[in-house]
């Protein structure tokens, strides 16, 4: 991309709604807009970020056998009456009212939507096991929308719902969703911590939040700093493997691990006091087991081998997709701007010409261009008739990992700059050394 033909609208000056880091970078970088309050239109660079989150959360949900669908963000009141939430989930749920004066909903959550379409289709245990997700925009009418996308009234999650025949085969898929969120975390460039939580208005007994910790994380939360040295890596996973799946969610779970809603003051003074820890969290996901809460409620069952007719067991597990963005720029940023984690950046490297119009300087960021193209990569041009200063604060604010600096003075002696936004490092090294270095 060229940033002579982009849409990029940096802000001079920090919005002065802006209370915390990530949302003032992500106004100033041009990536969120708001239309009103706690909904937002995601400029291009923005939307960017977003769609790479997506992809990953696709692969990693691939990976793990769960199947891609969509539902619509309007629905009927009726199934939620069916389920008994329609007057339980209070002020947050958006009501509409149609045209023939009927009850319609801007979805907070998909519980019953799912089952509806379970319960219509699926009538054998041959069937199960099975997991189906989407990513789709929420809305929550949240009392206090702040921080820009990390609490927004609209916003967009990814929600998967297992149905199996038995308990013990719906913890396997409870597992399956922990080990896979942490390897999609973990690919996002975060360190995101299951730590036990309550499970509130959608209903159950197991469940686990995944807390990234930032000092301006909304939840209070109670570890054992062993836990931060865990990580999933690169470790391959046999997901249909439930030993194997156990084993992951007992190495993660193990450690006292827990949100200000389930923390145990007498069980966390077992752990050793130099390492017990006391932080902030932002919340980026959640994964439930409920059992038969909703099955039974909306006659959702199946026939099993030997013939009787049960309710299945059901769990349904969440990431805060747009959330994710605010996360992960809390967790990754310096007083110039964002740094973004290799595999989200919207960019992979900016290209940064200091003298527009000068025939080898405008010929040797060409070819840059063409050759990060050719190896896969985006490149991110600015081709602009500006001051180097300028171009290279608005490189730094919107966080791209590398920067390739040319100018005339280096190319006499054959070199451009390379610098590392995370390190702030440079070199000067030749084209072809700088493309190595990226690729
Ligand atoms: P919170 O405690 O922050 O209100 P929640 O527990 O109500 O979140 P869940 O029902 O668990 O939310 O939804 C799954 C995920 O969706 C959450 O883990 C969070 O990352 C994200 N999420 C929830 N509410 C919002 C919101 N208002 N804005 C952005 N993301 C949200
Ligand atoms: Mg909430
Ligand atoms: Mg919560
Ligand atoms: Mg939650």
């Amino acid at each position: 991309m060229r940033l002579s033909r982009y849409f990029l609208p940096v802000l001079k000056e920090t919005p002065a709604e802006a209370q915390i880091v990530s949302h003032r970078y992500m106004l100033r970088a041009g990536m969120i807009k708001q239309a009103s309050a706690g909904i937002y239109s995601w400029l291009p660079l923005g939307f960017k970020v977003l769609r790479k989150i997506e992809d990953i959360i696709h692969e990693e949900q691939a990976r793990a056998g769960h199947i891609p669908m969509l539902m619509p963000t309007i629905q009927s009141a009726d199934l939620w009456r069916e389920s008994g939430r329609y007057d339980a989930y209070g002020a947050e749920m958006l009501r509409i009212t149609d045209r023939h004066e009927r009850d319609m909903l801007f979805t907070p959550t998909a519980e019953e939507l799912i089952t509806d379409i379970f319960r219509s289709n699926v009538s054998s245990y041959k069937d199960l096991p099975l997991t189906l997700y989407q990513i789709q925009w929420k809305f929550r009418d949240e009392i206090r929308p702040r921080f820009g996308v990390m609490r927004g009234r609209e916003f967009y999650m990814k929600d998967g719902y297992n149905f199996d025949l038995t308990k013990e085969d719906a913890l396997h898929a409870y597992n399956r969703h922990l080990v896979s969120y942490l390897r999609t975390y973990e690919r996002m460039g975060l360190q995101a911590i299951p730590m036990r939580a309550d499970s509130g208005p959608i209903g159950g007994d197991d469940t686990h939040e995944f807390l990234v910790l930032a000092e301006t994380g909304e939840s209070e939360v109670f570890y054992d700093s062993e836990i931060t040295d865990l990580k999933f890596g690169s470790r391959e996973i046999d997901f249909d493997d439930k030993a194997q799946c156990q084993a992951v969610l007992e190495e993660f779970t193990s450690r006292y691990a827990r949100t200000d809603e389930t923390h145990d003051e007498a069980v966390f003074h077992q752990v050793p006091e130099e390492r017990r820890r006391t932080a902030r969290g932002i919340e980026v996901g959640q994964i439930f087991y409920f059992g038969t809460k909703y099955s039974e409620a909306m006659g959702a069952s199946v026939q099993t081998p030997d013939g009787q007719k049960v309710p299945v067991h059901m769990g349904s597990h969440g990431i805060g997709v747009s959330r994710l963005l605010g996360a992960i720029i809390e967790a990754s940023h310096d007083d110039k701007g964002i740094i973004w984690p290799e595999g989200v950046t919207p960019f992979h490297c900016g290209i940064v010409n200091l003298k527009q119009g000068d025939a080898e300087a405008d010929a040797a960021c060409e070819s840059l261009y063409a050759s990060l193209t050719a190896l896969g990569l985006e490149p991110l041009y600015d081709d602009r008739s500006e001051r180097a200063g300028g171009k290279f604060a608005t490189m730094d604010l919107i966080g791209l990992p590398w920067r390739i600096t040319v100018g005339p003075r280096g190319l006499k002696n054959g070199v451009v700059e390379l610098t590392s936004r995370r390190t702030g490092e440079s070199e000067e090294l030749s084209p072809e050394a700088a493309l190595l270095k990226i690729a």
